[in-house]
């Protein structure tokens, strides 16, 4: 690597002012071949405003900086087929960012549409990694931001990315590291959600070159020394293809596509497989002519029964994007075939257009072929994607790169509603983000999933192929752990935005319920009076007061140290502290039982009866329903043992009606003690009994009785009462 030059003898002045000569004239000629509309002044006006405002500058190479713009424009034309706007920008690009021009300057000279993606680039310029995750989340930010203002941006950027990586050692030695790692972490992803196959795989293979240098020589070696025994293979191989081809009146090309050395490394020390077992080092591809689009996917499966007819086809490895092309567009039909020797053979059929979007990605196809945006392109898909990520404000930097990559980068899945409607989410997504998938509402209410008549849990992960039904019930509603249980930035966004609406209700509803209570008891609630409230529950705000008041979750009408007395009386409050009121922090997802006998959409157990404020767990049996039983059913444990991932957790909400509950009474009888129990249950307790049997053996009383609760604290409340009773000793529920 020659040293920088400060300052150029006058032949190297003149040597330099012909290499940059050189260089535009070449991207001239690009873009006069290209079917670009001619605006070729701008382009020159753009080129002598970055030459002047670059004078004298140098990469480390030494060569003149403006090189770097000039082949970034070229890169722009001849690989990514954008047109003069984009080159200018191109052309542009690293002016702000490196000399004292500001965006002003560019757009009072080329207007805001050229200055609006010089200035995105400028953001951008500093690079996606930085010493915390929150400001490579910070960084990553913006360059999504300036993406859904204006692909290009992303598309120069990758340009001006691509041309860095291959002139990286004009870059100094630290600024490499992080390009190299920036490129495999971020654009060569990003390249490939872009459908800019061929520019992905130079990415990659230029940062693995960087970082590991001998194991790429290592696999290029390798590689090239198994060559002619791969040419020989290929051609005895597709021989008889070939004729089939010709005699069906076929205009073709086979090639042979060699894996990336970096794909070929990565799986090698993923599988710990050898060079030799690799199955898809290359790929022969059969690429045809095609003039009737109504055609073309026929003519795929044509070509797919010529290799079927002579040969194995692995069973696994037949990917069909013709139909249902991937998220990035590509399209194409693939298929694994056994080959002459025992080896298996990647093959993979596209017609010239098909090959076209994958070469070059959708941007320079439609740019080729129509000069416009396509009306819908999958493109489209993306910027979407992009703009659910930015609307979802997640407040942790790593959970913000951990989404991107996630709906960006990830791979994906496909999956079936019961219908048979495919379904594209993101790898690793569940059921829960296929519900929102489908319907928000669905999503609301989603309770569990079906997949092949198994109930699975709403967090459960989703596999490609999956045709699953997802379970409802309209009691059911959106919790804050469901946020854990979802993937997709879109079933998060949904879920914040109905969690927020829920929580304002519950919020008002609660204070309703605070107001009333404080009047009846006549409480004044003075910032003093509400900090004990808080302090006794152990809350952080009156809004939690309030949402815990409103889910049933504190009764302040019940806590006899509420009162207004209590509440005055300091020692009182001491001893509260003492023994604070637990709260129940449960981290799994819960199901929402509504304990109103209208909206109730559950069954609870013969076996054990549960009632609002019993600890339950739902049950979800194979019609679909949910049974609920108490936590410490005998019942449930069996179930627990053999159907682990049908049973949820699950808690009682809203104001209860009544459930029966069979209580059981013993003590030593005498005269009148069942009069005395019957006038507690109907008299003070005012309670319906609807079983009763009776009777005494010897000296023991014993009667067991059903009678009608509405909660788990009327039976504590009757049971306590019973015990006060001369003579009874125990009263428990059964
Ligand atoms: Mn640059």
């Amino acid at each position: 690597m020659p040293p920088i030059q400060p300052t150029s003898p006058p032949d190297k002045a003149a040597s330099d002012r012909q290499m940059i000569e050189e260089a535009y004239s070449k991207l001239k000629q690009a873009y006069l071949s290209s079917p670009h509309r001619k605006k070729i002044e701008i382009i020159d006006k753009a080129y002598r405003f970055a030459c002047n405002a670059h004078a004298g500058a140098r990469r480390l190479s030494g060569e003149p900086y403006i090189l770097h713009p000039l082949a970034v424009a070229r890169i722009v034309i001849e690989e990514l087929g954008l047109g003069s706007t984009s080159i200018c920008a191109a052309l542009l690009h690293d002016v702000v960012e490196d000399t004292d021009y500001t965006i002003e300057d560019i757009e009072a000279v080329f207007g805001a549409k050229i200055a609006g993606i010089v200035d995105g680039l400028t953001k951008i310029s500093g690079g996606i990694f930085g010493e915390k995750a929150s400001m490579q989340a910070e960084n990553f930010r913006k360059l999504l931001l300036s993406m859904s203002a204006d692909v290009r941006v992303v598309l120069i950027k990758m340009a001006d990315r691509l041309h860095n990586m291959r002139t990286l050692g004009s870059l100094p030695e630290q600024k490499q590291i992080k390009i190299s790692g920036e490129t495999l972490y971020i654009y060569a992803p990003l390249a490939h959600r872009l459908g800019l196959f061929k520019i992905k795989e130079e990415l990659e293979d230029l940062s693995f070159r960087h970082d590991h240098p001998a194991k790429y020589d290592e696999i290029m070696h390798l590689v090239e020394r198994s060559e002619e025994k791969r040419k020989n293979m290929v051609d005895k191989f597709m021989a008889p293809i070939r004729s089939k081809l010709d005699a069906a009146g076929f205009t073709y090309e086979v090639k042979t596509r060699v894996k990336s050395s970096w794909s070929i490394y990565r799986k090698m020390e993923r599988k710990n497989l050898k060079f030799e077992d690799i199955y898809d080092i290359y790929a022969v591809r059969v690429i045809f002519e095609n003039s009737d689009p109504e055609q073309e996917n026929l003519r795929c499966w044509q070509i797919y029964t010529f290799f079927a007819e002579d040969n194995s086809i692995h069973p696994d490895r037949l990917r069909n994007w013709i139909t249902t092309p991937k998220s990035n567009g590509y399209r194409a039909l693939h298929l694994t075939v056994m080959g002459p020797e025992g080896k298996w053979i990647e093959v993979q059929i596209r017609s010239r257009r098909m090959d076209e979007i994958a070469e070059l990605g959708y941007a320079a196809h439609w740019k080729y072929k129509t000069g416009e945006y396509p009306a819908e392109s999958p493109l489209d898909g993306l910027m979407a994607k992009v703009k659910e990520i930015l609307s979802n404000p997640t407040p942790n930097a790593i959970d913000f790169l951990d989404t991107v990559t996630l709906n960006l980068f990830s791979a994906d899945i496909y999956v079936f509603t019961p219908k048979g409607d495919l379904i594209t989410l993101p790898k690793g997504a569940t059921v829960l983000d296929m519900a929102f998938a489908i319907h928000t509402e669905l999503g609301r209410h989603c309770v569990a999933g079906k997949i092949s008549h198994k109930l699975v849990s709403r967090d459960h992960t989703l596999s490609s192929g999956d045709q699953v039904q997802i379970i409802t019930s309209e009691s059911q509603k959106p919790e804050t752990a469901w946020l854990r249980a979802c993937r997709t930035a879109k079933a998060q966004n949904c879920l914040r935005s109905m969690l927020r609406r829920d929580k304002a209700v519950l919020t008002a509803h609660g204070r309703q319920l605070f107001a009333e209570f404080a009047k009846k008891e006549e409480i004044e609630p003075t910032p003093e009076t509400m900090e004990r409230i808080l302090a006794h529950y152990r809350l952080a705000s009156e809004e939690e007061l309030y949402m815990m008041m409103a889910s049933d979750e504190i009764n302040l009408t019940a806590a006899p140290e509420m009162s207004a007395k209590s509440l005055a009386r300091p020692s009182m409050l001491r001893k509260l502290l003492r023994n604070p009121f637990k709260r129940n922090k449960k981290e799994t997802p819960e199901m929402v039982l509504q304990a109103d006998a209208n909206n109730r959409d559950y069954i609870t157990g013969a076996c054990c009866s549960p009632i609002p404020g019993d600890d339950v767990t739902g049950f979800l049996d194979t019609n679909g329903r949910i049974v609920v039983h108490r936590s410490d059913c005998p019942q449930l444990k069996k179930l627990k043992a053999t159907y682990g991932s049908r049973l949820m957790p699950a808690r009682w909400e809203g104001m209860a009606e009544i459930f029966p509950v069979t209580i059981d009474i013993e003590g030593i009888d005498r005269r009148g003690l069942l009069t005395e129990v019957l006038d507690v249950v109907w008299g003070e307790m005012k309670l319906n009994i609807t079983d009763i049997t009776c009777g005494a053996r010897q000296t023991v009383f014993h009667c067991t009785l059903t009678v009608q609760a509405n909660s788990l604290r009327t039976v504590k409340a009757l049971c306590s009462r019973l015990r006060k009773i001369k003579n009874i000793e125990t009263a428990k529920r059964l």
